[in-house]
């Protein structure tokens, strides 16, 4: 579960009216949101709230480590606010939803010899398919 705005609370983040909604919308599981979504939803909650404001926000909420950026194949980037929750995600490759995934073992592991002396800090792994409604044919075609 997502808890971003108490972690901002927590860090001493300032907290103006526009970066709460702009925090707000993007609280929640499985929130994997464009730049343009979140500045659509946080326009409903702040209708005056400007889009570099929203940008901006995320540029700095990704810059202290509390929000991620998750690029999926050539699609355009979304912001995940579970940043500090280790997780894989699910695409669909027709729509582009995302689910966040928690894999049991690891899925990704290098043996050594396939290391070349790196230390590995970090691995992504993605999960492609067809979501349901996809499978069904009845998904939604998103850019
Ligand atoms: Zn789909
Ligand atoms: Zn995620």
């Amino acid at each position: 579960m997502s808890d971003l705005l108490e972690r901002l609370r927590g860090r001493g983040w300032r907290m103006t009216s526009q970066r709460r909604v702009v925090a707000e919308v993007l609280d929640g599981d499985h929130v994997h949101l464009t730049a343009d979504e979140v500045h659509a939803r946080a326009a409903l909650l702040l209708p005056e709230i400007a889009r570099a404001t929203v940008y901006n926000t995320l540029g700095e909420l990704v810059a202290i480590g509390e929000v991620a950026e998750v690029s999926v194949q050539g699609r355009v980037k979304r912001f995940d606010p579970n940043a500090h929750h280790p997780h894989q995600h699910l695409v669909c490759t027709r729509c582009g939803t995302i689910r966040d995934v928690h894999a049991t073992g690891l899925p990704a592991d290098l043996p050594p010899e396939e290391r070349f002396g790196f230390t590995v800090s970090a691995v992504e792994v993605t999960y492609r398919g067809l979501c349901p409604a996809c499978a069904a044919g009845a998904g939604r075609t998103r850019s």
